[in-house]
């Protein structure tokens, strides 16, 4: 069974040698120039050649978004950014403006084009209309179920990328104002301000300043507010069906929610790579890829129109609320029994860690001692300090680029 390529959101360096370590077979970044995601931190010119350098080392593709709806003025530097793009090697151009894929195809027509989701393919006549213009691959638009993206797969012979995991817009990708009409900031410029997670209250003209509330619950209301997607239950469909790959959102995302996801993904392609496809309706996952699930921050999950459109439950009426019961405490810089970590969060000796193995093998640990870089004891690690950690038992397979992370005291918190 050939199983469709993983492909994972790289924000930056790190994220993406998390997300290769991994598992990913492809990973998608943009530049500081033509890509949606302004805030994520994007990369330089340098940046795109070290990365493609790092993944076609390791056999992993490397996508670059030019997602932004183009107006003139962006235009004009578009040749020369296509060009150092060829000349860093990637393997991909993500777009979903006419104008860009016009100029795209002139000035590096030997780089195959992505469409964007951006551009909201919905039927097998948008799938045929966009390899006429040269499209090699289609990421789908979030909002087909999975008969329609059979039906599409059995009309086209066209790469066809669906996402399964991640942020859902409640409007179709792309189709949003929301953010430009309250903020001024434009999500088809890439810098969407999510109002559609606000906290919204109603207020009469003759009453200004008096809010009244539009109660789901005692918090109020957060009527656009969708959970998050989450298609890990129906890998075998999307295979069967013919997915050439599936992604994974987050380029904003932290990297210990990168590194999480995409080894759950990559872990449930090799169960199914290995334990055959089930009967439709048959085996399901082994129960630790849920409590796998349970330990990575989510807004609640939604499969969103898969098997049918979404209702009242796949929204999240109760608030922003960010579920996650673990922290990230630091990435591995140097294996060994006593490994060398980048703290990214407070943790303190006698604390228990979490290693992120590979395939599902967490293991713990205790900390006996921290070490810092001049070689003083602490008792506690700080954020953005490289430590050295004596761990009860030593770990036996952490690599660098793998992940620690340690359990909370409160199970929920807002974010
Ligand atoms: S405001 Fe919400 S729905 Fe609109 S583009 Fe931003 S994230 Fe998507």
């Amino acid at each position: 069974m050939k199983l469709p390529e993983l492909l994972a959101p790289a924000g930056n360096l790190e994220k993406l040698r998390v997300a290769i370590h991994y598992g990913a077979d492809a990973v998608y970044l943009g530049g500081k120039k033509f890509s949606l995601r302004a805030h994520a931190t994007n990369f330089t010119a340098e940046e795109i050649a070290t990365a493609v350098a790092y993944a076609h080392q390791r056999g992993v593709k490397v996508y670059t978004t030019l997602n932004i709806f183009a107006h003139n003025d962006d235009l004009d530097d578009l040749p020369a950014y296509l060009r150092g793009l060829r000349d860093a090697g990637v393997d991909g151009l993500i777009i979903s403006d006419p104008g860009i894929l016009t100029v795209a195809r002139e000035v590096t027509p030997e780089i195959p084009i992505h469409l964007s989701t951006q551009a909201n393919v919905t039927n097998r006549e948008s799938v045929r209309f966009w390899e006429r213009q040269g499209v090699r691959r289609l990421n789908l638009a979030r909002e087909l179920s999975l008969a329609e993206i059979s039906a599409i797969r059995q009309a086209s012979g066209a790469e066809l990328e669906v996402f399964v995991h991640g942020a859902l817009c409640i409007s179709y990708s792309g189709r949003c104002l929301l953010s430009l009409y309250l903020t001024g900031r434009d999500a088809n410029q890439g810098d969407c301000a999510h109002p559609c997670r606000y906290l919204y209250r109603l207020e009469e003209e003759k009453r200004p300043g008096q809010y009244f509330p539009v109660e789901e619950d005692g918090r109020g209301s957060y009527i656009f507010s969708a959970k998050d997607l989450c298609l890990l239950n129906r890998l075998p469909e999307l295979i069967r069906a013919g997915a050439d790959s599936l992604k994974i959102e987050g380029r904003m995302k932290s990297v210990y929610y990168v590194g999480a996801i995409v080894r759950l993904y990559r872990a449930a392609l090799d169960y199914w790579g290995s334990h055959g496809l089930p009967a439709p309706g048959g085996e399901a996952l082994p129960p630790e890829f849920a409590e796998e699930l349970g330990k990575i921050g989510s807004r609640g999950y939604t499969e969103n129109f898969f098997s049918a459109p979404p209702g009242a439950a796949d929204l999240l009426y109760d608030g922003p609320k960010l579920l996650h019961d673990y922290a990230p405490v630091g990435i591995v810089r140097a294996q060994g029994p006593r490994p060398v970590i980048e703290c990214r969060n407070q943790f303190q000796v006698g604390d228990l860690l979490e290693y992120l193995g590979p395939g599902l093998a967490n293991s713990t640990h205790r900390v006996d001692a921290i070490t810092a870089e001049n070689g003083s004891r602490l008792e506690k690690a700080n954020p953005n300090s490289r430590l050295t950690l004596t761990l009860a038992p030593p770990p036996e397979n952490c690599a660098p680029n793998g992940l620690f992370r340690k359990k909370m005291d409160s199970g929920t918190k807002n974010g």
